[in-house]
């Protein structure tokens, strides 16, 4: 059997704070203004893999009021979710993501980006990137956004 969860995470950017995207750092002048290091890109493939497995939400698990997950790398987060869902009685499959963000180009960290995410999901990860256009908040520069697909299958 197997089953499809989305997710969908978005993150204020403040200059001078760290840019991590699906657990890379990213050179740039502004970051996530986030409770953990801020990964929307991690964030959305974990609440897409909680949604696949019928297990809520990364809000429930990892809540931003919880002092243990301030500053939390979001790949570890992503690699306590897996376990979740294997101990619910699913492996992930595949993943597809989306980063919607102005700028930096992000093109030359694609491949760390999905190599990453493959070793904590443990299934292939494909990673695109858009802009906003110039419009809304993430064309403003406001702020950064993903959005994930992550399908799995029962454990055998
Ligand atoms: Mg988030």
């Amino acid at each position: 059997m197997t089953r499809t969860g989305i997710g969908w995470d978005s993150h204020r950017l403040e200059s001078g704070l760290p840019l991590v995207l699906g657990g890379v750092r990213v050179e740039h002048d502004s970051g996530a203004a986030a409770h953990s290091d801020g990964d929307v890109l991690v964030h959305a493939v974990i609440d897409a893999l909680l949604g696949a497995a019928g297990l809520g939400d990364i809000g429930q698990h990892f809540p931003d009021t919880d002092p243990q997950f301030a500053g939390a790398d979001s790949l570890a987060l992503l690699r306590e979710a897996v376990t979740m869902a294997a101990d619910a009685g699913w492996v992930a499959d595949y993943a597809d993501t989306t980063v919607v963000c102005e700028r930096p180009k992000l093109g030359p960290h694609r491949a760390a980006m999905a190599a990453a995410l493959r070793e904590a999901l443990g299934a292939d990860v494909n990673v695109k990137f858009t802009t906003g256009e110039g419009i809304g908040f993430v064309g403003r520069e406001e702020g950064v956004a993903a959005m994930a697909v992550v399908t799995v299958r029962t454990r055998s």
